[in-house]
């Protein structure tokens, strides 16, 4: 109501001019507020939500599983089975239920359109906010002050070729508060403690907003979601006070300066916005299998938005993310992520009409033999990748265990400002790492990266440059100015990178990731440009320098060098491929970026299988069944079922002979989701599996609708009539809430069958008989406490009691 409210007075006032606004912006600047406060009461325990308080436990749910309820696919894929079968019966009655039918049947493409124009325009927005907010760090736009430095710019008739980024238009913060355009130390003085001002401020607006209402909106969320994925429910992840507060914090995030990037949290954004979506359609409100199908292709939809990108989405999804990718969804991710990527080239936050990020164009063709280099710096990705997730993971273990995490607020200021004071010298850590990349890639040809290409400006200022047979290269000193700095820009990225990414904020690796590697790459480039220069008529370098164009291509380098870091990373392969030709359009340089980024993964596998976002689902303490992992130890499903010897006996239902009040008060007496049926209690054999919640609410419902039902009726689990006394209440027969073939295995299975059965199926819990008696339970959760408990070497561990 609050939230409707506020819209319809925002929107109000972006249509009205009149004296009525004013009211209206207040009454919409209220409301806002009492939504902000109400969440912030009921985050502190006061509202009618009691949550977790953020600081006693940063993260909800770290260490324990406790705080996720797991899903069981196999069930939920059959009650949509039934659902599906019942509305085709129906069909054929009526011409209403035949509609009906129909529109069930569309209903998956409509949400994934749905999905898909909704992620797009965030994306879009965040985009456009991003880059102004950004550029506000270092002046305004005078005459629009809307406008970024880049628009402001391209709408001046004085702005010329060569000097893009400058025209009268655009003033810097030393300009419009000294009202004078001169340049001196004063003014660089007036500029830098602004531009700290508006990256401190940035900041910590989005920590603040972050842990006063949504401590879940910090991070990428990648491995959330990934856990989620994998057949968990983590309450409130994908909820709209997240999607919300994400979108906010991560343009301030964003702006602020700090080195992460947007990319990663689009695909929290995405999944959030399918999540909320879910809800207008029964198929996928109701059940948990059919809306992690829908999240996958929110998944793609994320990177589809975030990079362009829309089949290197789809890939990133089934290759990184997802746990389960049947056809269907491949089908809809693809139409999702398309829509989302028409929606944003119809917004066209760049302004430059294309969807590319890092639009590419170069002129000179790559030889065989550079592929020594970019194998060269796919070792680097793959060392600088496991340097990292090491580096990141100690700093954010440290951050958990040590008094540091008790004042993310000041940690989020403290990096920030160093961040600001180390980056604003620096012209290519000043600029955001988008726009980095974008420089590092570019070909030499064109003049707006002479400096970094070392070109002497010619007389006229309209030759590229080129010369007729030999590139006129090396020639000027501002080459060896930009590479000293490339190099100071590789070492802090490196560093600043690891304390960044994890910090209570929303923060992306992509675009970091990707900088240290185009930066490296770009030097290497550099380098072998000029051992090709200056040995052109050596046996290797013959005929590369002899055709009037570049003798190599130093922007290809940083391609490869920031697909081969972002691979050694994250350990992607195919999608990362995918996304890099999509982001650069640059289809001929596939060769190079696979040898790179297979090399980057050899290498950082070498070093720990784990890529950084499994790195933090096991920092965090998150249950996910790792699906590429194998279970190498030789333990059997006895060591890993409970109950264990210490533990409270197994509590069954007998099909028959119990009562409902019996079965009432095992029910609330234990807090197990389900209980096994058995025959007898003398004999234990297993009849079927009964949930808890199908037994609570079938209790409820047989009281309500069937006479006589009272707490000594009989509860059977059997087609036949029970033998009772004549005067016995009447029986309350629940076999149909049953599942009569719960999966079972053997006492002596050996766990690796178990994990595999556990893995493919989707399942939640698993039976254990002995010669067809019930010995015992193994549930998921169950099975990823017994691999900690191995891998950390746990003395409790049972197998080594
Ligand atoms: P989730 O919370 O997602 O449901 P879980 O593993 O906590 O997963 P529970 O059913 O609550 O599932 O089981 C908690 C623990 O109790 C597990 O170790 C499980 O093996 C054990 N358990 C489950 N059902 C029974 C039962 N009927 N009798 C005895 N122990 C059980």
């Amino acid at each position: 109501m609050k939230t409707a409210l506020f819209l319809r007075s925002w929107m109000f006032l972006h249509h009205s001019d009149s004296s009525q606004a004013s009211t209206l912006r207040l009454i919409a600047v209220s409301c806002f507020c009492r939504m902000l406060s109400s969440r912030a009461a009921s985050m502190n325990g006061n509202g009618p939500t009691k949550l977790v308080d953020p600081l006693e436990d940063p993260v909800p749910g770290v260490g324990t599983y406790e705080d996720f309820n797991t899903i069981d696919w196999v069930r939920e894929k059959s009650k949509d089975r039934d659902r599906h079968r019942e509305i085709t019966n129906k069909s054929r009655q009526s011409t209403v239920n035949l509609l009906h039918s129909v529109s069930d049947a569309f209903s998956g493409w409509l949400l994934m359109l749905l999905v898909g124009l909704l992620s797009g325009a965030l994306a879009g927005g965040i985009d456009i906010a991003a880059h102004w907010m950004t550029a506000m760090k270092e002046g305004v736009c005078v005459v629009h002050f809307w406008y970024n430095h880049e628009h402001c710019c391209w709408a001046s008739n004085e702005t010329t070729f060569q000097e893009r980024h400058h025209c009268p238009q655009w003033q810097s913060w030393a300009e419009l508060i000294t009202g004078t355009s001169e340049v001196g130390a004063f003014a660089y003085i007036v500029n830098f403690l602004m531009y700290i001002f508006w990256a401190l401020l940035f900041s910590f607006l989005a920590v603040a907003l972050v842990r006063a209402f949504a401590p879940y909106a910090c991070g990428s969320g990648i491995p959330e979601i990934k856990t989620i994925l994998s057949g968990f429910i983590i309450r409130g992840y994908l909820g709209k006070w997240t999607l919300m507060i994400k979108i906010i914090t991560l343009v301030l995030a964003v702006s602020s300066g700090l080195s992460l990037g947007k990319e990663g949290p689009l695909v929290h954004v995405a999944c959030c916005c399918a999540n909320i979506l879910c809800h207008l359609f029964t198929k996928y409100r109701k059940n948990e299998a059919k809306r992690r199908e829908v999240l996958s292709a929110a998944a793609a939809v994320g990177v589809s938005v975030a990079f362009g990108a829309p089949i290197g989405g789809v890939l990133f999804s089934l290759e990184e993310v997802s746990y389960y990718f049947p056809l269907k969804t491949l089908w809809r991710s693809f139409f999702a992520a398309l829509v989302a990527a028409f929606t944003l080239r119809s917004i066209n936050p760049f302004g430059n009409s294309q969807l590319v990020l890092f639009y590419v164009e170069f002129h000179a063709p790559w030889h065989l033999v550079e592929l020594a280099p970019f194998i060269l710096l796919g070792i680097f990705g793959g060392l600088w990748g496991a340097l990292f997730i090491k580096a990141n993971i100690a700093w954010c273990r440290r951050r958990k265990t040590t008094r540091l995490g008790h004042y993310p607020v000041m940690e989020v200021l403290v990096v920030t400002a160093l961040t600001a004071l180390i980056a604003y010298p620096n012209i290519y850590t000043r600029m955001s790492g988008a726009e980095l990349i974008s420089e590092l890639f570019n070909d030499c040809s064109r003049l707006d990266s002479s400096q970094l290409c070392g070109y002497q400006q010619p007389a006229n200022n309209t030759d590229t440059g080129v010369g007729n047979t030999l590139p006129d290269r090396p020639a000027g000193p501002g080459l060896y100015t930009a590479l000293w700095q490339l190099a100071l820009a590789l070492v802090f990225k490196m560093m600043i990178t690891v304390i960044t990414f994890g910090m209570k904020v929303p923060s992306g690796l992509f675009i970091p990731s990707m900088a240290v590697g185009a930066i490296t790459g770009r030097l290497l480039g550099v380098g072998m440009e000029q051992l090709a220069y200056y040995n052109h008529d050596s046996i290797i370098f013959k005929g590369w320098c002899s055709q009037g164009a570049d003798c190599i291509t130093p922007g290809l380098y940083a391609m490869v060098g920031a697909a081969a870091c972002l691979g050694g990373v994250t350990r992607m392969t195919v999608s990362l491929v995918v996304i890099m030709f999509e982001l650069t359009g640059g289809l001929e340089y596939i060769v190079p970026l696979m040898a790179a980024t297979m090399t980057s993964k050899w290498v950082a596998d070498a070093f720990g299988r784990e890529g950084i976002y499994e790195a933090h689902i096991r920092l965090n303490g998150y249950p996910f069944l790792e699906p590429k992992e194998e279970f190498e130890h030789s333990s059997l499903a006895v060591d890993v079922m409970r109950p264990r010897r210490s533990d409270p006996a197994l509590a069954v239902l007998t099909q028959e002979g119990m009562t409902v009040g019996e079965v009432e008060a095992l029910v609330e007496s234990t807090h197990y989701s389900g209980f096994p049926v058995v025959v007898s209690q003398q004999s234990q054999r297993l009849v079927g599996f009964v949930l808890r919640r199908d037994l609570l609410i079938s209790i409820d419902n047989g009281r309500k609708r069937q006479e006589g039902v009272v707490s000594s009726s009989q509860v059977v689990f059997t087609e036949h009539t029970p033998s009772q006394a004549p005067d016995a209440p009447p029986p309350l027969r629940l076999r149909g809430i049953m599942d009569l073939s719960p999966f079972t295995v053997t006492d002596h299975t050996p766990m690796d069958i178990t994990v595999d059965i556990f893995r493919k199926l989707g399942l939640r819990q698993c039976l254990v008989t002995h010669n067809g008696r019930l010995l015992g339970i193994i549930t998921k959760k169950d099975i990823l406490k017994h691999m900690a408990q191995i891998t950390n070497r746990d003395p409790d561990s049972i197998l080594f009691n």
